[in-house]
């Protein structure tokens, strides 16, 4: 069987030219330019880098870029009082506040504190509710573009069986609920889950959503099926160089899969190309 790899760094490519021409036809139309603010709160490198990231192709698809940075030592308060600025920016259509933050703040307690309408990560209980009882909701980003790289591969998701092993409220749940909505058989697998590769077996659409290097092999996988890698884990090779591996064995996933999504390559580069687009939406959506 050829397996096709599906490319997450040219869908994203895609959709950030999209993005960039939705941003340029707003501006002509309504003389309104998209805003994300994005707020860090202490020095994480890799946060640091996700954050430089997102402020380079916020830019490059022609919106404003607002680049909050706070003290590790941060307070509650003065990151509420952050966010209540921002909530009432008119340029802001977009906040971000990039996770995970320090110990001594509670995420979800930030997070209810964006306005919902401008809550791009679609995090706040408001858009997870909307998404899960069928409203009009931001959907978290990494999810939405496992959406679309599967919709690039296969349209018809109706009826198809698909387990999604991880239950986390960024990736696992918010998967379920969009491959719900298109009307798949979902499964929620997680650390609890007994027999994994059986359920998985049985999977036409197989998401995994875990953190663990090469977890899934190929004799969890159903011939033909469509796999989803949303894992990203850094291990060590031979040479003591670092490397980006996935949830999925690639190579052997590669011999029974239909489709896979590569590490890097897949729905990493989609998450950023979301977020683009969800920014884009939050503007839209203030268009009188
Ligand atoms: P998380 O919050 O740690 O959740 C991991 C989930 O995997 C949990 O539900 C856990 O089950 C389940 N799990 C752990 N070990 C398992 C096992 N042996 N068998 C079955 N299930 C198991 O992680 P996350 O934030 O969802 O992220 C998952 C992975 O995706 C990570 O590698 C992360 O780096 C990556 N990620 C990538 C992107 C991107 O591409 N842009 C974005 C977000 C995350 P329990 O609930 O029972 O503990």
């Amino acid at each position: 069987m050829t397996v096709t790899r599906i490319d997450g760094k040219a869908l994203a490519e895609q959709l950030r030219e999209d993005v960039a021409e939705g941003v340029k036809a707003l501006k002509a139309a309504h003389g309104i330019t998209p805003g994300l603010a994005v707020v860090l709160v202490g020095e994480d490198p890799a946060s640091q880098v996700y954050v430089r990231n997102k402020v380079k192709q916020t830019e490059a698809c022609g919106m404003r870029s607002f680049h909050h940075v706070m003290e590790v030592t941060t307070s509650r308060d003065a990151l509420i009082s952050l966010i209540e600025i921002l909530n009432n920016d008119p340029e802001v259509h977009g906040i971000l506040v990039q996770l995970p933050l320090p110990d001594h703040l509670d995420s979800q307690d930030v997070i209810e504190a964006i306005d919902p309408t401008k809550d791009v990560d679609g995090f706040h209980t408001s858009n997870v509710g909307e998404l899960w009882t069928g409203g009009r909701p931001f959907v978290p980003c990494t999810p939405l573009g496992c959406l679309k790289l599967l919709k690039s591969v296969d349209p018809d998701i109706a009826g198809k069986n698909a387990v999604v092993i991880g239950r986390s409220n960024i990736v696992g749940r918010p998967m379920a609920a969009l491959l719900l909505n298109e009307s798949a058989t979902v499964t929620i697998a997680h650390s609890k889950t007994r027999d994994l590769p059986a359920l998985c077996s049985q999977a036409d659409i197989l998401v995994v959503a875990v953190g663990y290097p090469n977890l899934v092999k190929a004799d969890w996988i159903k011939p033909g099926a469509i796999v989803l890698d949303v894992g990203i884990n850094r291990t060590e090779t031979e040479d003591g160089n670092t490397r980006l591996v996935g949830d999925v064995d690639f190579d052997d996933a590669s011999r029974v899969a239909g489709a896979i999504t590569p590490v890097p390559g897949g729905p990493g580069p989609m998450t950023i190309a979301c977020l683009l687009a969800n920014t884009l939406e939050a503007a839209r959506r203030t268009v009188p």
